[in-house]
């Protein structure tokens, strides 16, 4: 256990006040988060341009480091999943995604999941804890350095373990450094935020971080949707996109991000195609479909290429963007909704 505060917990606002707390200059706070977060040093020794005394008032009473690094696969696509450890001694895993024009990463902001969705391995294994905000940020930090030779990916999706909006604290937290300037300084379109549909904490959400947002949607019926997401129970199709609707940023033409996990005989009939234009309509929506990724906790499988390939004639021409994603990573259960099964067989052991 390590009980001195963790540095990458606080935003750069809220570093430079407790360093003015300490009486210390406020622009060093900016120094420091420019050696951490932007030139990826975490020990002071290295901030050369620190005095001694900061350097040893760092080391002394700072945490700078979250997570270590347990394990690292890498897929035959490229694709790299790591297995990364907490103080206490849990797992957290993290998804890096090289692609032509951009690199990827996908983060957890908790470890297991509450929402038991049926389809996704991670919420089959329960839920253990939040993740801080910087165990969040330092899944950035350990994988840009042992994966992607310290360049930082130039995309981060919160999709990994975990509902975002039920760490919703931790998460703006993280969020505000990804895309502060001084510190890893992305562009904000480039972070996607994804949530099952915790209703009430949408709007938050993105009135304190001008992200994007996924939804995972999965059916088009209320029936389907409590099979697959049981919080349809309590926020049902129409709550959840009739809040979308009156988001600012909706009514501003924002795009919002659909996911749809195509499953073999659960939400993939040309009929359920049909009713989903008439679903998102008043919603700027881009829809990217997921064939299911199996794994053993779920008994669904993907649909056969015919029955995509059908799904997706349905849906053209109806005023909706369509992608279908590939998989990545799935030689080491790195896809979607595959994250968790090492990390809770290495618990368990
Ligand atoms: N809890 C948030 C963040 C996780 S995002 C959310 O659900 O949005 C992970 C995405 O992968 C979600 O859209 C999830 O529904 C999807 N997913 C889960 N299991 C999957 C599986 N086995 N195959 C394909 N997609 C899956």
């Amino acid at each position: 256990m390590n009980a001195r505060p963790q540095l990458k917990s606080l935003a750069l606002d809220r570093l430079r006040d407790q360093f003015a707390a300490e009486g210390l200059p406020r622009y060093r706070a900016d120094q420091v988060a420019a050696w951490i977060y932007q030139r990826g040093v975490e020990d002071p020794r290295g901030m050369t341009d620190l005095s001694h005394e900061l350097r040893a008032h760092l080391q002394g009473s700072w945490a700078l480091r979250a997570l270590e690094v347990e394990r690292v696969d890498y897929s035959s696509d490229g694709t790299a999943k790591a297995a990364l450890r907490t103080h206490d001694d849990l797992l957290v895993e993290a998804v890096w995604i090289p692609e032509e024009d951009r690199t990827t990463l996908c983060v957890s902001t908790q470890i297991g999941c509450a929402m038991a969705c049926s389809f996704c391995a991670t919420g089959s294994m329960g839920f253990a804890r939040n993740l801080t905000s910087a165990e969040i940020v330092d899944q950035v930090c350990r994988m840009r350095e042992v994966v992607g030779s310290g360049r930082t990916p130039s995309n981060v999706v919160f999709m990994g373990m975990g509902e975002p909006l039920l760490n919703l604290d931790a998460v703006v937290e993280a969020v505000r450094l990804l895309i502060d300037p001084k510190a890893f300084g992305l562009a904000p379109r480039r972070v996607t935020v994804s949530t099952v549909g915790v209703v009430p904490r949408i709007g938050a959400l993105l009135e304190r971080v001008p992200i994007n947002l996924a939804i995972s949607l999965h059916a088009t019926t209320d029936e389907v949707r409590s099979r697959l997401v049981p919080l349809n129970r309590r926020y049902p199709l129409e709550a959840l996109l009739g809040a979308l609707r009156g988001l600012d940023s909706v009514t501003r033409r924002r795009p919002v991000f659909f996911e749809y996990t195509l499953i073999a005989g659960v939400n993939d009939s040309v009929e359920d195609a049909r009713r989903l234009p008439a679903l998102l309509a008043g919603i700027p929506s881009k829809v990217n479909l997921i064939p299911m990724n199996p794994h053993p906790d779920s008994p669904y499988a993907p649909p056969e290429a015919a029955v995509i390939d059908d799904f997706l004639a349905a849906l053209a021409g109806r005023g909706l963007t369509v992608t279908l994603r590939r998989s990545r990573g799935p030689d080491i259960q790195a896809a979607c909704g595959q994250l968790a099964l090492r990390t809770r067989a290495a618990s368990a052991a």
